[in-house]
């Protein structure tokens, strides 16, 4: 593990804890998820160590990997899947994640529906947003958002925690993470999974509750593939 983990980790605290006073909040309102995708356990083990509690992952094959273990070892971890989510992993999904943020279609939402019944675990649930309408992108179309909460409640009687985003890469994000907001509001939701390395500053302005960093701590990821980071 290099030192510059260590500290890049510490200063992406501190700055959240200014972001946080500087949009006049009195307390720390925004937590950190530290994203750590393609990072090695030796890697994490040392943040771990430092007392930091949630983590983020986008792939459940590799986050079984390392945090079958790690979770055994660290139990007080709570576990974010902040990447796109395929129905038959939706079993393994509820049995290690505590919180999923990528809820964003019926068909998934009915196969977590099912295995958390089955398995008696329920962990919390936000929807993904394709806040820049993106045909790429995953997420739940802005305006289709209230028919989908409103299916997520009825039809699958899941209980919706919040909203996440991830913005256009080529676009200022404020006016998306403001957009996210708004949408929580109208629709009574509390957490706000918004921001990352290069914008969770702003993101707090705008009122994230979490905030997913992994590169601003890490390093920059390798490349896979024709210019396309992981
Ligand atoms: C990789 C990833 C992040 C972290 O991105 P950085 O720019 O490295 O901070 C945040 N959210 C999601 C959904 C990601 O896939």
């Amino acid at each position: 593990m290099s030192p510059a983990i260590l500290q890049g980790y510490h200063a992406t605290k501190a700055a959240i804890r200014t972001a946080c006073f500087a949009a006049n909040k009195e307390t720390e309102t925004a937590s950190l998820v530290v994203v750590s995708k393609t990072q090695a356990t030796s890697q994490i083990e040392p943040l771990l160590l430092a007392g930091q509690k949630m983590f983020g992952e986008n792939r459940v094959q590799e986050a079984q990997e390392k945090w079958l273990h790690l979770k055994n070892k660290y139990p007080e971890t709570e576990l974010h899947l902040i990447g796109p989510l395929q129905s038959n992993k939706a079993g393994d999904a509820v049995a290690l994640f505590d919180v999923i943020e990528t809820v964003d279609r019926d068909k998934i939402a009915a196969a977590l529906a099912t295995e958390m019944k089955k398995q008696g675990r329920w962990p919390r649930l936000l929807v993904q947003v394709n806040i820049g309408r993106e045909p790429q992108k995953a997420g739940i179309d802005p305006d289709g958002l209230p028919d989908f909460l409103d299916r997520l409640r009825n039809s699958h009687g899941l209980h919706i925690a919040g909203l996440m985003c991830i913005p256009p890469v080529d676009d200022s994000p404020a006016k998306h993470f403001c957009h996210l907001r708004k949408l929580a509001d109208a629709t009574g939701l509390k957490l706000l999974s918004m921001g990352m390395s290069s914008d969770f500053e702003v993101a707090i302005a705008e009122g994230a509750t979490h905030v997913r960093v992994g590169s601003a701590i890490f390093g920059e990821r390798p490349k896979v593939g024709p210019g396309k980071a992981i």
